[in-house]
């Protein structure tokens, strides 16, 4: 399939809430990609296949070519800028907020604060938003972690169900955005294969507003 219409996704939540997304437009993986160590897997659809890369790694494929379309989240965009992309689509799925969370009652004014986080990017707009400036610790991964052992005073980090701070006994203090995940389109794609990606964009945006 040299001319296969490519489409990233990453595995987890983004790859389980699109698959159902795609599955009425008569797309459908022809292996398991749970199961599968493949990356790329052709699909029920004669022209299009999926490509597995991790979810901070979609927008790179997609502004780059190696994938004409893919889904990504809000808060990757956000991070990383978007460049190089079209977004026509706010798919609804993998929904959370971004929040700034930390020990109960801790008391943030008057001084310079320790944030740790990922996003670093978002982290520093969103204080510098405010007049702050905040020293930013990155981290990769268990930022709940942090301000328990003193490594920052707080955190910013995704929130779901508020599970994961309750158990590591946070709270959230600040809203900084809704997230969900974004179809996104390389924009050269968008040009050159527009006969191709126009219909898919319109089907997916029908299957998202659902029938009413
Ligand atoms: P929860 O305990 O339901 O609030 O989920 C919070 C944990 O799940 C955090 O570790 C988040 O980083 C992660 N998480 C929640 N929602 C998402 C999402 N839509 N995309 C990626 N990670 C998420």
């Amino acid at each position: 399939m040299p001319d296969a219409l490519t489409i990233a996704l990453s595995k987890g939540r983004i790859l389980e809430q699109t698959l159902p997304l795609l599955k009425p437009l008569g797309i459908e993986p022809l292996e398991d990609p749970s199961a599968t160590r493949n990356l790329v897997l052709p699909t029920s659809h004669p022209s299009i296949r999926l490509i597995i890369v991790r979810a901070t790694d979609v927008p790179t494929y997609v502004a780059h070519g190696g994938a004409d379309l893919g889904v990504a989240g809000k808060d990757v965009l956000l991070e990383q800028g978007g460049q190089g992309l079209y977004e026509p689509i706010d798919l609804g799925i993998a929904r959370c907020r971004l929040m700034v969370a930390g020990c109960p009652g801790v008391e943030l004014g008057g001084r310079r604060i320790r944030v740790a986080t990922k996003f670093v990017n978002i982290t520093r707009r969103h204080f510098a938003a405010q007049g702050r400036q905040v020293d930013l610790i990155k981290l990769y991964g268990s930022m709940e972690l942090a301000p328990l052992v003193g490594l920052a005073d707080v955190i910013v980090d995704l929130v779901d169900t508020g599970n994961t701070l309750r158990a590591n006994g946070l709270e959230p203090l600040e809203h900084i955005a809704d997230i969900s995940s974004r179809l996104v389109v390389n924009k050269a794609s968008m040009k050159l294969r527009h006969r191709e990606i126009k219909p898919l964009l319109k089907q997916i945006e029908a299957t998202v507003s659902g029938p009413g």
